[in-house]
């Protein structure tokens, strides 16, 4: 009866006053995401700002979805197998057994996760202790940072430099290029890991094969791991090869390669990824996942087997997704290529994914810089444009880490997996703002 008095006796609305955040999350509360996402819902017209396509995926791949809905096997709305529903992994195996030139085992060497987000949270979660570095090549897709502090690692950057074109040619991605000398000098006795990401988002650079073998001989030298994050692998345009780290001498044993059924197959909702390595590692990412999400959603992981099914049927061949994809794509880059050239928002020709960065310094007069602003341009630049020109797009900086941000602040970063009519919607917000610029 006592503690029921005392009980009753307690404010109805107790407050807490013990700090609730773990030490962990200090210094990764914000994310550029959740900040522009919400501006360019609110404000934008035309968003070229996230990664996503506006235009539906494959039909191959909804009916697929639809079958394995509405479909007889009804087991396919429970709970499958943790690590991967079985025809998943078994055709991951097969098809990247392929592409990778080796056997591999779909239960050990194959493990799908919610996302290439999820499969990225393993690996620093497994690999990364206190006191570990991680390199991180920048600009880098901005949630390596905090999850490797997450992780207790510290991230040790590296910037690719960028070299000016000959002849008044555009600049291509493939003007950003790595100093041997500099990422040479990152690797030391505390480096566990470096994160590769090619195709690079946010600048389409696709790696070439003397880049990856300096990081790969690097890698061999320093016993280091390689995260390799290959979500844009079929994005590759003017003929350039996507050439997998994983497959360079020494790699396979060292290697986690990620992909994502959101890029593959243009359904960035379904969130579906995977991993693909050999199991000495892979059996510590099963640890992380046994213990976080556990499984990701059956239907999806059917219906994208269902995908791999297809396109291993056609591999190489016309029809398949993953020619045709790029194709389209290869032909929105080049009109958004011109579009912002013709207004002089010089743009930064990428040899893969979906997107383009493009140099805004022509357009300072409109948003003048504030000197000793904390903020850097190129994000005040892109709010200005979402709210009084209502295009969105993504500022580079947000791209690299607080010490180099003020290096790389007159960029920002545009998405054309579009639809026809949202670039050229983007393309009559352009030429009517350079109109306003020149007309007096
Ligand atoms: N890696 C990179 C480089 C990405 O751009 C993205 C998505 N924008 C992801 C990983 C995450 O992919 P998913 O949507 O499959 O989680």
């Amino acid at each position: 009866l006592k503690l029921q008095t005392q009980f009753l006796s307690l404010p109805l609305q107790a407050k807490m006053s013990r700090p609730v955040q773990a030490r962990r999350l200090e210094g990764t509360e914000k994310n550029i995401w959740v900040e522009f996402v919400k501006l360019a819902a609110t404000h934008s017209t035309v968003n070229l700002g996230q990664g996503f396509p506006d235009f539906p995926p494959p039909d191959f791949l909804t009916e697929a979805f639809v079958r394995a809905l509405s479909g007889e096997n009804h087991m396919l709305h429970q709970y499958t197998r943790g690590f991967g529903h079985p025809p998943l992994v078994k055709i991951l195996a097969q098809f990247f057994g392929k592409l990778l030139g080796r056997d591999l085992d779909p239960m050990t060497n194959v493990m799908v996760t919610v996302g290439a987000y999820q499969a990225l949270f393993c690996c620093f979660q497994a690999f990364v202790d206190e006191g570990d570095e991680v390199i991180i090549i920048e600009p880098f897709f901005d949630c390596y940072e905090p999850m490797v502090k997450m992780a207790g690692g510290t991230p040790v950057f590296v910037p690719l430099r960028p070299k000016a074109p000959k002849d008044g040619k555009l600049m291509s991605s493939a003007d950003w290029q790595l100093d041997p000398a500099e990422l040479t000098s990152k690797f030391s006795k505390q480096t566990k890991a470096i994160v590769l990401n090619s195709p690079n988002n946010p600048l389409g650079k696709v790696f070439s094969r003397g880049e990856l073998k300096l990081i790969a001989d690097l890698c061999v030298k320093h016993d280091v791991l390689c995260i390799s994050d290959e979500v844009y692998e079929w994005l590759v345009y003017d003929g350039k090869e996507h050439i997998r780290i994983a497959s360079l001498q020494g790699m396979w044993d060292r290697t986690v390669t990620i992909g994502s059924a959101g890029k593959t197959f243009s359904a960035t909702g379904w969130k579906v990824g995977w991993t693909v390595g050999p199991n000495r590692l892979l059996q510590h990412l099963r640890t992380i996942h046994q213990n976080s999400v556990y499984l990701c959603a059956t239907v999806a992981q059917e219906a994208v087997a269902q995908g791999f099914q297809r396109e291993l049927e056609l591999y190489g061949k016309p029809e398949s997704y993953f020619i045709q994809l790029p194709k389209e794509l290869q032909q929105k880059r080049d009109w958004l290529v011109q579009s912002l050239d013709a207004v002089g928002m010089k743009p930064i020709v990428p040899e893969g994914t979906y997107f383009l960065v493009a140099d805004i310094s022509k357009f300072k007069s409109d948003v003048p810089d504030v000197p000793d602003s904390d903020e850097p341009y190129d994000s005040r630049f892109a709010k200005w444009m979402v709210k009084n020109k209502g295009l969105a797009a993504i500022p580079l900086s947000a791209f690299y880490c607080g010490a180099h941000k003020k290096n790389y602040n007159h960029f920002i970063r545009f998405c054309f997996a579009k639809e026809e009519a949202t670039l050229k919607a983007a393309n009559d917000i352009l030429q009517k703002w350079k109109q306003e610029k020149t007309s007096p």
